[in-house]
């Protein structure tokens, strides 16, 4: 059997991750989404246990002391934290978990899981990045500008990743990430025993 992995998907604010990871999911069944906790309050499309896992800081503060996070980190005033027990479960069972992180999270995980793929989902261009932002009207205007100065300050971080993709079209970026996740299937490393899954003999 393939082992599972985690596929770890970073973008500044405006790169479109939560667009191109619900087409991905759209399109596979061999993903599993993380979903991740925090403390921001929901946007007005945004359902509890769907897109977020929304929790008081109280709550936050105390499965973070319970060691129930897989990396946690303070992006742009709030909380973020991938709970661990859900991850784990789903690559002792083989599956691709995908996980849509900050960059702080993303260095998290690659100091403890080596496994793990890192892709890094860059806009066409920096003003196409702000347009977006502001499209999307759920932000104050003091929300914007952090976000937006954080998006050039994450730029810095792709040095960190495996892979870049350009979400200039959304279906444009899923295929390039179905890429990504097709060779790394084919990794030798993830494979048990490849010679026995053809031979039926393995080890010799
Ligand atoms: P948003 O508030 O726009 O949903 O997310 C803000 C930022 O937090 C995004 O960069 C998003 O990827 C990141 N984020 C979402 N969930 C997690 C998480 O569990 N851990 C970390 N480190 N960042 C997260």
């Amino acid at each position: 059997m393939a082992k599972g992995f985690l596929l770890v998907l970073s973008g500044p604010s405006g790169s479109g991750k939560g667009t191109v990871s619900q087409a991905l999911m759209k399109k596979r069944n061999d993903i599993k989404f993380s979903i991740s906790a925090t403390t921001r309050k929901p946007r007005p499309t945004e359902i509890d246990g769907e897109n977020y896992f929304f929790l008081s800081e109280e709550k936050f503060k105390q499965m973070e002391e319970n060691g129930e996070f897989l990396e946690s980190a303070y992006v742009h005033t709030n909380y973020y934290g991938t709970p661990k027990k859900f991850v784990m479960d789903e690559i002792e069972k083989g599956e691709i978990v995908l996980l849509e992180i900050d960059v702080q999270g993303a260095l998290q995980i690659k100091k403890s899981y080596k496994e793990a793929v890192f892709i890094f989902l860059l806009p066409p261009t920096m003003d196409e990045l702000r347009n977006r932002i502001l499209k999307r009207g759920t932000e104050t205007e003091e929300d914007i500008k952090t976000r937006f100065n954080n998006a050039f300050k994450e730029l810095d971080f792709v040095g960190e990743y495996d892979f870049f993709v350009v979400n200039d079209e959304v279906e444009n970026a899923v295929k390039d990430i179905e890429a990504i996740i097709h060779s790394e299937k084919l990794r030798v490393k993830r494979h048990n025993n490849i010679k026995l899954n053809i031979t039926g003999q393995g080890g010799k």
